[in-house]
């Protein structure tokens, strides 16, 4: 078993849809008009976590 070189390990690697914070900030819709403003969502891909399982390793942290 060889740590994983794409987590170093840990299992999960920061979300790319969010950047690592959980939130995604998106344009939104209120009664049919679009706001000036983006605003803060929960990120679809983690969930909120802000971080994915490693794709590499599939979450274990070994290879
Ligand atoms: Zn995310
Ligand atoms: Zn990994």
């Amino acid at each position: 078993m060889v740590e994983c070189r794409k987590c170093k390990g840990k299992g999960t690697i920061p979300c790319e849809d969010c950047g690592g914070i959980g939130t995604v900030h998106l344009p939104a819709r209120s009664l049919g008009e679009w706001q000036t403003y983006p605003l803060p969502q929960a990120c679809k891909r983690c969930e909120g976590d802000g971080k994915i399982d490693c794709p590499e390793c599939s979450g274990s942290g070994t290879t």
